[in-house]
């Protein structure tokens, strides 16, 4: 884009979304210049603002541009280059209508994809919809996001009294507190209140309850840290899950908003935190409409003691990333960064800040209810209670399943009916993109963190991709390859460099098989360096599925 914008004007849709948003500019009495402090509040703004100009006209404008950066007081050079970051916005793009088919993993090769209708299309990494796939995600102007489906809301098809934490989802009126109050909502909120802060830490370390994210921290360190934090604290519930394969926090969100409202809620009376935000993927519209809409119904009743703000990503796997979401939430590119400093010291806005993820929020609900040492008392000694698994790909029936950790990858398959059309398993990719092929052998492996880390395996966010004996595997593990360095935030060298690179030796290695063992040996030196040196988790696990699928035989041959 050339950013000489000094005459670029917004349209009048695009000024109104603006200024619907920031309030009506001050008019200009010649006098007063408002700058400093007053306008670098405001900076956090600068994400909202930009789905505004992309709501408004469907691409991030010239003019749309100039607007906002006069409105915030913001360079057009680095009003672009956050919008440059994001999937979700089109810098200068045509404007109109746009259509995202997945081309990911699992919907590829899932026959057609629903009509686009002829809007503008730009392909897209997974859209956390596997259980319904081939999926397109539409953006209109003037109407914002939806998303198509080759079928409808996916059902929980467990019994029920199987279920803790799937157990409202489908089964009460997800836009309905009267349906959730009589359901026990609010009921662990209160508890929480009767108990105090400490009381429900020294349950939370009771329960062994720990992230459900991946990084698998303990529950109850990581609230006591916070808590003990001095200064002004904010808690936040990520719910921006774009690991290709997973839609677990969807799934929750969608199906038992209120839920995720009061688990935010209690971690902010714990932690003494007065301020909430809860970050949602730009590709789930239906899961924050129904947030904001849960957050409106409880203020109405005023349920929640802390306010609660929903912000929405644009298309950044990496915002995942709890730093690089602090980053996103204040309205910069969404860059990981060092840590320490660590989010109980300084996290979002420089204050001392929790995060967890929407399925941990979910479960300390659980925690609550059950009492610490009961909740200890499922799952493992050293993986307790409930766990959500996303199972999609080629099985009969895709979707969310509940077990208690200990069960194992067969299980999962068994629940979801086995390899879809009574085929034989070609491989199963746990913990998605950033996880591990495992073979039959694999499937027996209880899936709980220690015995998967003994095993060389990952469970991730909780993603199980299938594949049946059939699979090509040159093409999907190149479209891991090609996903990782799509998403690179480019920070670190090895990682926005290195992940090119492994694209480029398998094709090198698919092209001309006879240059495997240099490729293979190029692969694994390539994942060494970014092991080594990344930032973040994406470049340290980018590497993950390739060198598995190679060790596996599933391509290139068994690595020397
Ligand atoms: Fe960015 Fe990759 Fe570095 Fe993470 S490892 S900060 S994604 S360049």
């Amino acid at each position: 884009m050339d950013l000489r914008l000094l005459t670029e004007q917004p349209s009048t849709a695009e000024r109104s979304a603006i200024d619907a948003l920031l309030g009506s500019p001050e008019p200009a009495d010649g006098r007063a210049v408002v700058g400093g402090h007053a306008v670098r509040a405001r900076r956090h703004l600068l994400l909202p603002a930009l789905h505004a100009l992309q709501d408004a006209s469907g691409a991030i404008t010239r003019g749309g541009v100039a607007y906002v950066s006069e409105r915030l007081s913001i360079p057009p050079t680095d009003v672009f280059g956050v919008a440059s970051f994001y999937e979700l916005f089109e810098v200068d793009g045509p404007g109109g209508a746009t259509a995202r088919p997945c081309d990911d993993i699992v919907c590829m090769g899932r026959g057609p994809a629903p009509d686009t209708g002829g809007a503008h299309v730009e392909p897209s990494a997974c859209l956390g919809q596997c259980d319904r796939g081939p999926v397109v995600l539409h953006h209109e102007p003037g109407s914002g996001y939806s998303v198509a489906t080759a079928e409808s809301e996916g059902p929980v098809r467990q019994p029920r009294s199987e279920l803790r934490l799937l157990r409202r989802v489908g089964e009460i009126d997800p836009t309905s507190l009267d349906d959730y109050l009589d359901a026990g909502g609010f009921a662990a909120l209160a508890k929480a209140r009767e108990m105090g802060g400490e009381a429900v830490v020294a349950e939370l370390e009771a329960s062994g309850l720990r992230g459900r994210g991946g990084a698998a921290f303990p529950v109850g360190r990581k609230w006591d840290g916070v808590r003990r934090a001095a200064g002004d604290k904010v808690v936040i519930a990520n719910g921006d899950e774009s690991e290709p394969g997973t839609f677990k926090d969807r799934v929750l969100m969608e199906g038992d908003p209120f839920a995720v409202i009061e688990a935010l809620a209690l971690f902010g009376f714990v932690t003494g935190a007065e301020e909430g935000f809860i970050y949602v993927r730009g590709e789930y519209p239906t899961a924050a409409e129904r947030l904001e809409a849960a957050i409106a119904a409880a203020n109405e009743r005023d349920l929640l003691g802390m306010t609660i703000e929903v912000r929405r990503g644009a298309g950044a796997y990496v915002c995942g990333e709890e730093t690089a979401l602090f980053a996103s939430i204040e309205g910069f590119r969404g860059e990981p960064r060092q840590k320490p400093p660590f989010p109980n010291e300084a996290g979002v806005f420089g204050r001392p800040t929790g995060i967890n993820n929407i399925e941990t929020l979910v479960t300390v609900l659980e925690v609550l209810r059950l009492g610490g040492t009961a909740f200890a008392e499922l799952g493992t000694d050293g993986s307790t209670g409930p766990k959500l698994f996303c199972v999609s790909g080629d099985v009969e029936r895709p979707g969310v399943y509940e077990v208690e950790f200990g069960a194992t990858s067969r299980d999962l398959l068994a629940l979801a009916g086995g390899v879809a059309e009574g085929k034989g398993l070609g491989a199963v990719l746990l913990g998605g993109a950033a996880g591990v092929f495992t073979g039959e052998d694999g499937l027996d492996v209880p899936l709980t963190f220690e015995d998967t880390r003994a095993a060389g395996l990952t469970i991730g966010a909780g993603a199980l991709i299938v594949f049946d004996e059939t699979t090509d595997f040159e093409p999907v593990v190149e479209r891991i390859a090609k996903f990782f360095s799509d998403e690179s935030c480019g920070q670190c060298v090895p990682c926005r460099v290195g992940t090119v690179r492994q694209g480029e030796s398998l094709q090198r290695m698919f092209a001309n098989p006879a240059s495997t063992p240099v490729e293979v040996q190029l692969l694994g030196d390539l994942a060494l360096a970014m092991d080594d040196s990344s930032i973040c988790g994406l470049g340290r696990t980018a590497s993950l599925a390739v060198l598995s699928a190679i060790d596996l035989g599933l391509v290139g041959g068994v690595r020397g």
